[in-house]
């Protein structure tokens, strides 16, 4: 029996897999399907072979000669049987490890200055920044309601604007013909992805506003900047031999996320603020170096003591949580050998440590007036 689908795939020159001519014997028909990760020259390779199925198509042929008659080209192979139309459709959206490499390779890692901007622009953004408000809305006097709008914050736009800098908004990612980029349950993106979804914001915003909002609120824009810029340390990685003085434990060494420095280790810190009933959780997470962690730390900490405690569960379950883990953390960094900036940005700067920071000194208060409550309470109690 023969199989309902009939289908050759078509190569370039270079291997790559431009789309699939196939024949549908249930409806009769000819066709030819683009790959879905086909870049520049592939789309435009893709196209020619559109015009020569068209051609062969309009010679009238039985449908299996008219696909012997297309396998005879280069980069074809015999046609091969398939169960139907969807199993060609799965080929199609098909990604390859070259389809990785071939948008790995639009990274400018020679262009510094552009790198740079992205992890400074990036490492600058508060929560503020992340929390998009909307404009419009308003109806006007003849009745017409305004479409709502995002309304980005220069800091948030500043780190959109550095993606075409570094090459990662790219013509050879054809986003319009995949679905929107998703934030895989493991919250990292692999870079080629971010790559993806770099185009992906890059251009989509311009079509459907609110695109790099609702980014920013599922974590994938997050995810994204973080696997650039690792990929970009990872590039720009010190040569073998004069990594040699550092023992690396395992793997590909960790650079720090803001200045590319190393050694670094994987740590998150966290800020709480709790104001009656609006509670703010902020974190900085990621590879940093003894440096650039401290001043992370640094920071954090004394946010989380001037602004930790003004509300029930913060002043007893939030913030001395919050502090407890920042510890914690610091003290994984501190373990590390204090590092040469890297060369993807300037280093945080540590400041004055914590008890040299007025502020800090708020936490005094609800300290004070637990202690106050608890000895009153004892001593009514009594
Ligand atoms: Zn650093």
């Amino acid at each position: 029996m023969q199989d309902p689908v009939q289908y050759i795939a078509v190569q370039a020159p270079d291997g790559q897999v431009l789309g699939y001519a196939w024949a549908d014997y249930t409806v009769g028909t000819l066709n030819w399907a683009q790959r879905a990760a086909n870049g520049v020259e592939g789309t435009r390779l893709g196209k020619e072979w559109w015009d020569k199925v068209e051609e062969v198509r309009k010679q009238g042929l039985p449908l299996a000669g008219a696909l012997t008659e297309l396998a005879r080209s280069a980069g074809t192979g015999p046609p091969v049987g398939a169960s139907g139309p969807e199993a060609v459709e799965a080929l199609v959206f098909t990604v390859t490890e070259a389809d990785h490499c071939r948008l790995l390779a639009q990274l400018d890692h020679a262009n510094a200055d552009a790198w740079r901007e992205l992890a400074e622009a990036y490492a600058v953004l508060t929560d503020d920044d992340r929390n998009v408000r909307w404009g419009g809305g308003e109806k006007s006097a003849s009745g017409a309601i305004q479409m709502p709008y995002p309304i980005y914050s220069e800091p948030l736009w500043r780190v959109v604007a550095a993606l075409w800098g570094i090459g990662a908004v790219t013509p050879e990612y054809r986003w319009s013909v995949h679905p929107p980029p998703t934030l895989p349950p493991t919250g990292r993106l692999h870079p080629a992805d971010a790559v993806r979804a770099a185009t992906f914001l890059g251009n989509a915003e311009r079509i459907s506003e609110g695109t790099v909002d609702e980014a920013v609120r599922s974590g994938l824009f997050d995810a994204m900047v973080v696997a650039l810029l690792e990929q970009h340390a990872a590039q720009c990685a010190p040569a073998p031999a004069a990594r040699q003085a550092d023992p690396v434990p395992q793997g590909a060494p960790l650079l720090c996320r803001f200045c590319g420095g190393f050694p670094a280790a994987h740590v998150t810190f966290h800020a709480h603020r709790g104001l009656l009933i609006a509670l703010r959780f902020r974190r900085q997470e990621g590879p940093m170096c003894a440096t650039c962690g401290l001043g992370v730390y640094r920071e954090l900490t004394t946010q989380t003591l001037w602004q930790g405690w003004w509300s029930p569960f913060s002043l007893f379950l939030f913030a001395p949580f919050t502090l407890i883990r920042n510890l914690v953390a610091v003290g994984t960094v501190k373990k590390l050998r204090v590092s040469a900036p890297g060369r993807h940005g300037r280093q945080v700067d540590p400041g004055v440590p914590i008890h040299r920071r007025p502020l800090a000194y708020v936490a005094l208060v609800p300290v004070l007036w637990v202690l106050f409550m608890s000895v009153t309470g004892l001593v009514s109690g009594r």
